[in-house]
């Protein structure tokens, strides 16, 4: 059976549910961000003809929209519409994964005999998301997550747009190399560099000579995303998405401050690639495995996703403490679990590059010299041959 996937993403979701919710707003520049010094996390479409964009800074929007109406994020707010319309969505099919506030993959395949053709469900979809929550959504219909979420951008706003069975190279030839998702700035830069200004001189690289320019993981992708291949990023259901990193010992580990150190390298590892790839999720687990091979594991989840170094390790550690009798370990692992996407409108960049996340990593190491004192992380820089053997 052919895979059928929709992918509906709001449009201009924070700003579009201020303008539902104050009518003055309506047809005017809105720019939703949270303080003067602090970057737009959305803004309506009356805003972008001002040049005003996500991520941008506040003060830089200011300076392009000086008439624009400026309000703080509320988040509660659009949680709540979010939710109305993901539990409305249900109708159409019993498999949705959210991956935002805003966006949800519905998984059509099979559905075209009970709803008819896929176009008119989407078509249905568009018209109850206007008619019954006042909001204007865009959806890409494909047979891959990859290429649905591709597909629901190019005809943004209002938009609707299919991916035929067949055509997804040349659906990819129309693209620029920055609308691929997944593929940020800094990657764009160096591939221009290299001479690469579209998909289809992007698919003139052997895969062994991706990977020599961009490491393996990036080259990989690259190689697929040229070739409209789903690279994967949504395999899995929302739930069970998760980061983990585990370590096994040589020896044994009886010393519970040895163990802290393992557990902060983890977190740090486990932390930074969740903050890298954009992602946020509030459950915590934790794994741990005796000398004789009994494996614990304990979770937590929090009313909020984990958004510090500091509240992610404590979390952990309590864990630890109360899963572990003090048998030598020959595991440990951490994960943070209910991965999401984070932000509205904010390409996710998987391959920011070195320096800025040597940047993060150093502020984060600073603010851990300050809370644990350089002795325990000294001893983490001592673990290295217990280094995380991945997850
Ligand atoms: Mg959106």
């Amino acid at each position: 059976m052919q895979n059928v996937w929709l992918h509906l993403d709001l449009d201009a979701f924070y700003a579009s549910v201020e303008q539902l919710d104050n009518p003055e707003y309506r047809g005017r520049p809105v720019i939703v961000g949270q303080g003067k010094r602090g970057v737009v996390s959305a803004c309506s479409y009356e805003a972008r003809r001002f040049g005003v964009r996500s991520a941008m800074p506040v003060a830089q929007a200011e300076k392009l929209c000086p008439d624009g109406i400026f309000l703080p994020v509320r988040m509660q707010r659009y949680q709540e519409i979010s939710r109305a319309i993901m539990l409305h969505l249900y109708d159409f099919t019993p498999e949705l994964q959210q991956i935002s506030v805003d966006e949800a993959f519905l998984n059509l395949s099979g559905t075209e005999r009970l709803l008819g053709p896929v176009e008119a469900s989407a078509r249905r979809i568009k018209t109850q998301v206007r008619d019954q929550f006042g909001l204007c959504c865009s959806v890409g219909i494909a047979e891959t997550k990859f290429l649905a979420k591709l597909a629901s951008d190019y005809k943004k706003p209002d938009g609707l747009y299919r991916v035929l069975p067949g055509e997804e190279q040349p659906f990819v030839d129309t693209l620029e190399l920055s609308d691929l998702f997944g593929v940020g700035k800094r990657t764009v830069q160096l591939l221009e560099g290299l001479g690469v200004h579209s998909p289809l001189q992007l698919r003139k690289f052997r895969p062994e000579e991706l990977r020599g320019y961009f490491g393996p993981s990036t080259g990989e992708y690259l190689y697929q995303v040229a070739r409209g291949i789903d690279p994967g990023i949504y395999s899995g259901g929302a739930e069970d998405r998760s980061i983990s990193h585990e370590t096994t010992f040589e020896t044994d580990l009886r010393d519970s401050q040895a163990l802290r150190s393992v557990l902060l390298e983890l977190c740090q590892a486990v932390f930074f690639r969740v903050a890298k790839l954009e992602l946020s999720g509030a459950v915590i687990f934790i794994k741990l495995r005796t000398n004789d091979f009994l494996t614990r594991s304990a979770r937590h989840t929090l009313s909020r996703p984990v958004v510090s170094l500091d509240l992610f390790y404590h979390e952990c550690l309590r864990l630890v403490e109360k899963a572990w009798d003090g048998s030598p370990l020959r595991l440990v692992g951490v994960g943070i679990g209910g991965l999401h996407s984070i932000g509205e409108d904010r390409q996710l960049d998987l391959f920011s590059d070195k320096s800025d996340k040597s940047a993060r990593v150093d502020a984060a190491v600073a603010e851990l010299h300050k809370r644990y004192g350089t002795e325990e992380l000294v001893r983490a820089r001592l673990v290295k041959p217990r280094r995380p053997s991945g997850g």
